[in-house]
């Protein structure tokens, strides 16, 4: 096990549609250990494999409890209701934003032994799933705010880089 480094905002993966996982190999095992591992040293909640330059569809959360839930190809298959909730993502530190996202979510994904499984997610890790999906597809949670909002942003981060905020650095995904 290791930990990765973490790809920023400007990273191309970051950009890129993530392929699904054929088959849980003990290489994909590996990737999913390795998740883990960099989302802890983060002290992150959720993390996705394009964030430390893995091209698939995997992704691993902590309850903040120390329950970690890993999800191979995730797909949301029912999304009800909407609800505004801050986010950050380690990927783009020090940046905070109040996100629009579904309030309960059903999730089908293969879990980290390749069984599958389906639950219903509702509140933070209704929020943390779509979050960490949306990485999947290419998107970031900045791409979702309102388009003067997300100029301002991406302005702010040209002029001052990316800077750690660690007071707030526990709600990253
Ligand atoms: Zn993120």
């Amino acid at each position: 096990m290791a930990v990765r480094t973490v790809r920023r905002y400007g990273d191309p993966i970051l950009r890129q549609k993530a392929r699904p996982v054929a088959e849980v190999t003990p290489e994909i095992k590996a990737a999913i250990a390795d998740l883990v591992e960099t989302m802890h040293d983060q002290i992150g909640i959720g993390l996705a494999a394009p964030q430390v330059g893995i091209p698939l569809r995997l992704v691993v959360m902590d309850d903040g409890k120390g329950d970690v839930r890993t999800l191979v190809n995730p797909v949301v298959t029912e999304r009800e209701g909407s609800i505004r909730g801050e986010e950050g993502c380690l990927s783009i530190p020090g940046i905070f934003a109040e996100v629009e996202r579904s309030s309960r979510v059903r999730v089908e994904a293969l879990d980290a032994d390749g069984q599958g499984v389906s639950f219903e997610a509702r509140g933070l890790p209704a929020r943390v799933i779509q979050h960490e999906i949306d990485h999947l597809d290419g998107v970031l949670f900045i791409d979702r705010l309102p388009p003067v909002q997300r100029d301002r942003i991406k302005r702010k981060i040209q002029k001052e880089g990316l800077r750690e905020d660690s007071s707030r650095h526990a709600f990253a995904l």
